[in-house]
């Protein structure tokens, strides 16, 4: 944590300062917990607004935040480092493998570490016509945290966003109007909510964005015991559009995920009806009649640019996120930087900057090896051959001791977002990977070749 440092003296929070923030998903809540706390811990006396539209503790669209619902490793461990455990209401099912889906086999990967866990969860009340009283949503989960610590919650829609002379004031779609010291935008992809800052943020450009496909399967907890498991499945398929495909296993839901770009109805369709996704289900099961949500959200695929200025500072998606995964826990550390930066640093554009913009950009280069690392994904994912080398790769590293199986964990890393790109890459250089990779290809050719004759 930096000391205070107030390059300009005008732009700073003091006692009975008001900060806005514009949605209550998991960026807009991290900046409020981190900025009170911090603020606690600096004796500053300031209120936060948290205006959300939607109601979590709603099922379906009205209370959903589209997402797989995957939280990380290294997010569940910078949370409880902090003092915060995810209730066992939110979630869902502790994931303790992945299986890895190609059109000619599957193998299961475990944890690396043992005793890592990546968790599924829902962020708001579940899908459609959810009943189950055992889901608790994750960004609900949040929301109370803010509220413990003293954020008042505002169920409204902002639509309105004005500079004046020394503050910013908001108006809801209802009416009501207030002025803030601060406004922080944490308002996701939606365009509409994003055009709000043309006006108070005027070099804001926003982030770049493609469609995506989630779908949620309703089964008995027991048949997703039996077909699913605790396993996440991925499916690295030769499919236009598609570069990767998940299947999350939750208490009495499969949430389906396909990323890609541009991904429309024909092009889910092709991955659903694919042999290697059928053969999971039980037999004959119709999943039109068990999907009671499905949609195409937008998904951030390239960071925003100069998401600050003076009193105004974006966060979460709205700004950086990491590139296909780990969206929730990029808004941890977006949302945190921000509220460190405000809180010992000042509101001012330049102190934003200088404290915050470092951490978005950290996060948009990032990006750049992991477009790098899914072209490469992407390029085993239309070959055979390279498909049978990995796969042959990650089924003999099973029976490795934990530290020695480098593919299998450069996988987990890829496919549940636990660590920066750039380690996987570095992890992909190592040598002894190489040449197993080079001896997996030598092998899986030498196969082919007899196969023909
Ligand atoms: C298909 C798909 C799968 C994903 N899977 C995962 C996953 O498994 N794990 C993971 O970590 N990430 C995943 N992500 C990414 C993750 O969903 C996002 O990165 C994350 O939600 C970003 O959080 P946020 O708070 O920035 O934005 P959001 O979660 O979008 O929250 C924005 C909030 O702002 C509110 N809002 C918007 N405008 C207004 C307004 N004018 N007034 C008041 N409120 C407003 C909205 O109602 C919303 O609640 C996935 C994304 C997609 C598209």
């Amino acid at each position: 944590m930096s000391m205070r440092d107030f390059s300009s003296e005008h732009f700073v929070l003091e006692d009975g300062s008001k900060i806005a923030v514009i949605g209550g998903g998991p960026a807009g809540s991290f900046f409020t917990y981190f900025a009170i706390d911090f603020a606690e811990r600096m004796g500053l006396d300031i209120s936060i607004d948290i205006y959300e539209a939607k109601d979590f503790t709603c099922a379906g669209p009205q209370g959903c935040n589209n997402c797989g619902g995957i939280v990380s490793e290294s997010l569940i461990q910078s949370l409880s480092a902090e003092g915060v455990v995810l209730p066992s209401k939110v979630i869902q099912r502790g994931i303790e493998s992945y299986t890895l889906h190609l059109e000619n086999g599957s193998t299961v990967i475990k944890t690396p570490l043992e005793e890592q866990r990546i968790a599924s969860m829902f962020r708001g009340f579940g899908p459609k016509g959810n009943t189950d009283t055992n889901t608790a949503s994750f960004d609900n989960f949040l929301f109370g945290l803010c509220q413990e610590k003293g954020a008042r919650v505002i169920s409204e829609r902002v639509s309105e966003a004005i500079r004046t002379a020394d503050a910013v004031t908001l108006t809801t779609k209802d009416g009501n109007k207030a002025r803030y010291d601060l406004v922080v935008g944490a308002v996701g992809l939606n365009g509409k909510a994003l055009s709000l800052f043309k006006s108070i943020c005027p070099s804001f450009e926003p982030p770049e964005t493609t469609k995506t496909y989630i779908s949620e399967f309703q089964m008995e907890p027991e048949l997703i015991d039996k077909h699913f498991g605790n396993s996440m499945h991925v499916f690295l398929l030769n499919l236009p559009n598609i570069k990767f495909g998940a299947l999350i296993p939750k208490d009495n839901y499969v949430t389906l995920v396909l990323l890609g770009s541009d991904i429309n109805m024909e092009i889910a369709c092709s991955f659903i009806n694919s042999k290697s996704v059928m053969k999971l289900f039980p037999r004959g099961i119709k999943l039109d009649d068990i999907t009671p949500c499905k949609c195409f959200p937008s998904i951030n695929v390239k960071g925003a640019k100069l998401a600050y200025d003076d009193r105004v500072v974006l966060v979460g998606d709205s700004a950086s996120s990491k590139l296909y995964k780990n969206g929730v826990g990029a808004a941890y550390i977006t949302g945190k930087a921000a509220a460190n930066a405000a809180i010992f640093n000042g509101i001012s554009a330049n102190a934003f900057k200088k404290y915050y913009q470092p951490v978005c950009s950290e996060l948009d280069n990032d990006n750049k090896l992991g477009k790098f690392i899914f072209s490469v994904t992407g390029i085993i994912q239309k070959s055979h051959l390279l498909k049978g080398a990995l796969l042959s790769m990650v089924i003999s590293e099973q029976h490795k001791a934990s530290h020695k199986r480098r593919m299998s964990s450069v996988l987990w890393d890829t496919f549940t977002g636990s660590a920066a790109y750039k380690n996987i890459f570095v992890r992909c250089l190592n040598p002894l990977l190489l040449v197993s990779l080079v001896w997996n290809i030598i092998k899986s050719t030498l196969n082919l070749i007899f196969k023909k004759k």
